[in-house]
């Protein structure tokens, strides 16, 4: 099969089309033909060997996607060959093929777009926990959502509007402005400004929850708009890593909270992977959630999809289809 394959880390011209052996499922694992594979943020972070996400080589990318199930390994009931799934927890997605547990595949009802399907299973899920778990948004929550036009953001920002916050959205283009307004955030400001919005709004008070998958860049200032016994939710860093922080100045910030969480400990058993999952599917279907595919590239243009994600050029998902 064709597959990304990655032999160094390195810059986004290691990311070479080539060919591997077909995957065969060991036991408890399903085989699936890739429909669509997911571009995430944290592909870029393995790639390039970032802290924890330092991927060891050689490896195919990705975590996401949909497809159709191949074949079963031994002790898998839950799936046959020809059933729809998805997943988000199947690395080396990049690929036409992949295996990965059957306890990490969601069946995707039937009759169901497998590219939405893959577009919304990761940022979806992430979106899902972070404003119904980290931060369980209540109505009129005053919350900042970073870049709010991208891939989690746009569906962040429609799920913390269903549960009747207030969103303040960050976004660097007035395209991307336009986007966010139009998925429901309330206001939309620039990276300097965010701030000053959440203290007009707040009649000086601060937001409950910074949602921030930006990092390095607006840490100082998410901390900075938070009222006291805020929430800080630092998600990512697609600006780069936060540098070492002293705990203390929670206290003199005013008693904050801050969390740095991921996604596999928001699916941490088979029950809430279904439950996040379902939803969103449940969502989707009754028109209730907007899922934005912002590009789709061949599987031989990985590269230029990380690229174009990393220079800020995308909003919403990236799909990569074999
Ligand atoms: P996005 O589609 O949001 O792309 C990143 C966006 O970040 C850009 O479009 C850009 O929007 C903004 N940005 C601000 N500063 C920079 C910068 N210096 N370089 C690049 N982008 C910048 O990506 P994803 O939706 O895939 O991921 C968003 C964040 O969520 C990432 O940090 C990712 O790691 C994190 N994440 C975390 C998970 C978790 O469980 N913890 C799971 C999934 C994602 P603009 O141009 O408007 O500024």
């Amino acid at each position: 099969m064709r597959a990304i394959i990655v032999r160094e880390l390195g810059g986004p011209e290691v990311l070479a089309i080539g060919e591997r052996d077909d995957p065969q499922p060991k036991p408890g694992e399903i085989v699936a033909k890739v429909a669509a594979a997911g571009v995430n943020y944290m592909d870029i972070y393995q790639r390039s060997g970032i802290g924890a996400y330092k991927a060891q080589t050689p490896y195919t990318p990705g975590a996401e996607g949909a497809g159709t199930v191949l074949a079963v390994g031994e002790g898998v009931t839950e799936f046959a060959a020809g059933d729809p799934v998805a997943w988000a927890g199947g690395p080396g997605s990049y690929a036409e093929q992949v295996a990965l547990p059957a306890a990490s595949a969601v069946p995707v009802p039937h009759g169901f777009d497998l590219k939405i399907a893959a577009a919304v299973m990761l940022q979806g899920m992430t979106a899902h926990y972070l404003c119904n778990s980290t931060f369980p948004i209540q109505e009129g929550n005053i919350t900042v959502v970073h870049a709010a036009a991208g891939g989690v953001g746009l569906l962040l920002t429609q799920m913390i509007k269903r549960r009747g916050g207030v969103v303040v959205a960050t976004a660097s283009t007035t395209a991307k402005a336009v986007l966010a307004q139009r998925m429901g955030a309330d206001h939309v400001t620039s990276y300097d400004e965010f701030g000053e919005a959440v203290r007009r709004l707040s009649g000086e008070r601060g937001a409950s929850v910074v949602f921030d998958g930006v990092g390095q860049a607006t840490f100082e200032a998410s901390l900075a708009a938070l009222r006291p016994r805020g929430m800080m939710v630092l998600y990512g860093a697609a600006s780069g890593p936060v540098p070492p922080f002293d705990p203390q100045r929670l206290n003199s910030a005013g008693s904050l909270f801050l969390t740095r969480p991921t996604l596999a400990h928001y699916v941490a058993d088979r029950a809430e992977l279904l439950w996040r999952a379902g939803e969103l599917f449940e969502w989707l279907a009754k028109g209730e959630l907007d899922v934005r595919i912002g590009g789709e590239y061949p599987l031989a243009d990985a590269r230029r999809a990380q690229e174009d994600l990393a220079a800020r050029r995308t909003t919403g998902k990236l799909l990569l289809i074999p």
